[in-house]
């Protein structure tokens, strides 16, 4: 009797990055570029990092901190946000979206940090990504730079850059930063989450990529780049 032989199973390959001499000059190109990346929104210790991070979901960084000021200058620390209480977080946070949602998982991860991690913030993406209102991206960004750990959190600038430029495509978040993961030289680990977050905040952006002054132009493959608007406007109006 004929054996019957199940159809061999397709893996999926994952998308092609860049190579990775070519992902290691626009990592130079953007670390000579901008030197010393940090995130733009404000923080005092680990825990306001956290909480500032977790706010920041559907909202800009100049909102969060605008609502963070006030709630930092009276709550820096879990015990200090739960005696505040929902009410008093929701009360600062009111300018920015989800903002009560976010004041319930703001009190919740307060008291799980103390009940479990002594009122400190866990340096492990598996502790982080218990609390309330943490997820992998919100704890990449606090890993990254609470802790100094090379991760990438792929957020909506960087999936554009990723993708755009060729260095890590994908259709999902996970699949572009797996992509980063593959592609970043070791070097620019630590560095990378703010390197592309910020070219794609001012260079790279979503309605129109300011390609002629981009200083990693020459390494990206979208096309066409967009070309300067002085030189196009100085051409003058089109003849008839
Ligand atoms: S060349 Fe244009 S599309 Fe490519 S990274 Fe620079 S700004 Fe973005």
């Amino acid at each position: 009797m004929a054996k019957s032989s199940a159809p061999a199973r397709k893996t999926k390959r994952p998308p092609r990055t860049m190579p990775r001499e070519k992902a290691r000059a626009l990592y130079e190109a953007l670390s000579a570029d901008r030197p010393d990346p940090h995130t733009e929104l404000e923080f005092i210790n680990p825990f306001t990092l956290l909480v500032a991070v977790a706010l920041s979901a559907q909202a800009t960084d100049v909102g969060v901190n605008k609502a963070t000021r006030g709630l930092f200058a009276v709550a820096d620390t879990p015990e200090k946000m739960l005696a505040l209480g929902e009410e008093g977080v929701a009360a600062h946070i009111k300018t920015i979206g989800l903002w009560r949602n976010k004041a319930r998982n703001v009190i919740a991860l307060s008291q799980l940090l103390i009940d479990e991690f002594d009122g400190e913030v866990p340096d492990t993406r598996e502790d982080l990504t218990r609390l309330p209102g943490v997820g992998r991206k919100t704890a990449n960004v606090v890993l990254n730079e609470a802790f100094g750990q090379p991760t990438i959190a792929v957020d909506t600038h960087i999936f554009r850059v990723s993708n755009r430029t060729g260095l890590a495509p994908g259709k999902t978040v996970d699949e572009v930063e797996a992509g980063l993961e593959r592609v970043t030289p070791d070097e620019f680990r630590h560095g990378a989450h703010h390197w592309l977050i910020l070219h794609g905040r001012y260079v790279c952006k979503a309605r129109k990529p300011e390609c002629w002054r981009c200083v990693i132009a020459d390494l990206c493959k979208f096309k066409p780049k967009t070309p300067d608007p002085a030189t196009v406007s100085s051409l003058g109006p089109k003849g008839p």
